[in-house]
């Protein structure tokens, strides 16, 4: 049984150390060290949460109630921790500071068990259990182990990676060998749950990577679209027959059916099933199919009646965003009505349906689902002709869309988990406006605004995705587009991740240090027309390149949707401004 004491003694490591290498190799010789059900649990731990993304794992224990637990565990009160809490900006600090120094315990099984009776802890009464679980779990706990159990706690770790470094070094600790790490990122876009993984590769080795399906409750990633330039660059992409589908811009939703049992994820795999009761019901009428999961998009959407017409109207995303809560549902279920149009079929009674050609998959997705209430399919053209795409991108953006999504017919048109495909190609409005692309760019500063936004910010400092350095790296300042209740609620978001220092997976010039750094979780979409390069910008810098920039950028929205790596990439980037 691992001791919990070592994997805290190398979280506080891990924070410390910047090279990717070093923080794999690191998590690699932990792994090779651990047993059975731990490696599921830690590989959860250093994610900083106690089960996969699509589960609920919030613990429901905010500041209040940790202040608690830690006077309640040190016998002190809790006015103290509060000034102490002042003083070291982090609650786990505090119980570092407050905890008497004890031989080391706990075991790994025990802090996760306990966390895991943390979250069960319902109903009334409940907010006193919690205290009591975590007070006493600190009683027995080293000052190192208090500290990182109450990050754990508040959901507060922060260790300044994600899941892709889990996944190289589970190829170093589990085959004993770098090299399978790109086919355990594949395997990773079908099983999403990365303790589940962990434990199968550490049973099975390298045989493990295409042993995964996918399942009714386990959502696999989404597949996404690529950029293209111009129409030309379409025509020669996707060459012959090809299916244009109008693109909704809303919410991207997974639905898994098992019998009655039916829940919705998000494009982050979050269940967003509570949200919308309303797909929820029109599913179950539309589909009457035992076992089923399909793709599509959730839409702010109304049928309204003019002139004795029946017209559709899509709003735009942000009024979607007002669906986004965890009370009030009913009643904005009723002011925010949505429609939910389905593009795909991934799985069908027991047979998964990744690998067939999209022309079979969208047979089957009209054979299965009754086009009826708020259930739609997404509507689409089939031609070879470029010019006949175009007039159903007009009349597409004549109706309110956003573009459409060109998608190949050919027979290897499969189902690509978590990559944007070379079979699907997006063409957006701004596209045909000239070299005006969207990017979605993570947050990692904000300098001070003056005039009218003093006391809140004038610009944020946006970053790209440098993917195999899992690194942000800075792209531009954006400082125009928002409107007050924008930067309202910008601000209120970001207070909640300011950083003392500069994040360590960000990379920053000097010249261009903000006035405060933010941990890269926000991600907004911006407007830019021209990429150029940049002695200011960190993205895509190497030895002999200067970084790249992003000229006249304007804030779109913010995209709750998407998290810091789902970013735009460095890779994009460079493609763009060598016009691949
Ligand atoms: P973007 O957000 O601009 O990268 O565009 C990709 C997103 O468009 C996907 O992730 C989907 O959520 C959304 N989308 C809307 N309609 C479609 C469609 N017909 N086919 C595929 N994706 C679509």
């Amino acid at each position: 049984m691992a001791r919990f004491k070592e994997l805290a003694e190398l979280f506080e490591e891990l924070e410390k150390i910047t090279s990717h290498k070093e923080i794999v190799r690191k998590l690699a010789g932990f792994f090779e060290g651990l047993k059975g059900n731990e490696v599921r649990d830690s590989a959860y731990l250093f994610l900083g949460s106690i089960g996969p993304a699509f589960e609920n794992t919030t613990l429901g224990i905010k500041d209040r109630l940790a202040i608690r637990a830690i006077a309640g565990a040190y016998g002190v009160p809790e006015e103290e921790v509060i000034r102490k809490y002042a003083r070291e900006g982090d609650l786990g600090d505090v119980a570092f500071v407050l905890s008497e120094k004890r031989e080391a315990s706990l075991t790994i099984e025990d802090v996760f068990e306990r966390l895991r009776q943390i979250k069960e802890a319902s109903g009334k009464g409940s907010q006193e259990e919690k205290t009591g679980l975590l007070s006493d779990i600190l009683q027995k706990a080293t000052p190192e182990e208090g500290k990182y159990i109450v990050r754990l706690v508040l959901g507060r770790l922060r260790l300044g990676f994600g899941d892709q470094f889990l996944l190289e070094a589970f190829s170093i600790a589990f085959t004993g060998d770098k090299k399978h790490a790109g086919k355990i990122k594949e395997s990773y876009s079908v099983c999403t749950d990365i303790g589940k993984l962990a434990k199968t590769l550490a049973e099975h080795g390298a045989r493990t990577p295409g042993n995964f399906s996918i399942k009714p409750g386990r959502p696999v990633k989404s597949m996404l679209s690529q950029r293209v330039e111009s129409f030309e660059e379409l025509e020669k992409r996707v060459q012959g027959k090809k299916a244009a589908e109008e693109k909704y811009d809303g919410e991207r939703i997974q639905v898994h059916k098992d019998g009655d049992w039916i829940k919705a994820f998000s494009r982050r795999l979050e269940d967003i099933t509570a949200q919308y009761p309303d797909i929820i019901e029109a599913v179950k009428k539309s589909v009457t199919v035992d076992k089923i999961v399909l793709d599509g998009e959730i839409v702010a959407y109304a049928e309204l009646e003019k002139d004795g017409n029946r017209i559709e109207k899509f709003y735009p995303f942000q009024r979607l965003m007002q669906r986004r809560r965890k009370y009030e549902i009913e009643k904005y279920r009723e002011k925010c009505p949505v429609a939910v149009f389905f593009f795909d079929i991934l799985y069908l009674n027991g047979e998964s349906l990744l690998k067939k050609p999209y022309p079979e998959r969208r047979a089957l997705l009209e054979m299965h689902v009754a086009v009826q209430g708020i259930v739609h399919l997404a509507r689409r053209t089939i031609t070879e002709n470029i010019e006949e795409i175009e007039d159903f991108f007009n009349e597409t953006v004549e109706k309110g869309l956003e573009g459409i999504v060109v998608k190949s017919m050919s027979s290897g048109s499969v189902y690509e988990a978590g990559k944007r495909s070379w079979f699907w190609f997006k063409w957006k409005q701004e596209y045909s406006e000239g070299m005006r692309e969207t990017f979605d760019l993570v947050v990692v500063g904000s300098y001070y605004g003056r005039g009218r936004r003093r006391g809140s910010f004038g610009a944020l400092l946006c970053a790209v995705l440098n993917e195999e350095e899992q690194r942000f790296e800075t792209l531009t300042k954006v400082g125009t587009g928002f409107t007050e209740a924008d930067a309202e609620e910008i601000n209120s978001l970001l207070s909640a991740h300011i950083a003392s220092e500069a994040p360590k997976n960000v990379s920053i010039k000097k010249g261009m240090l903000p006035d405060i750094f933010i941990e890269p979780t926000v991600v907004i979409e911006v407007l830019g027309s021209e990429i150029t390069n940049s002695p200011g910008h960190t993205a895509g810098e190497g030895k002999e390149e200067t970084g790249l920039a992003l000229r006249f950028p304007r804030f779109l929205r913010i995209r709750y949707d998407r998290g810091p790596y789902d970013a735009t990439t460095v890779k994009e980037i460079r493609d763009l401004k060598d016009g691949a």
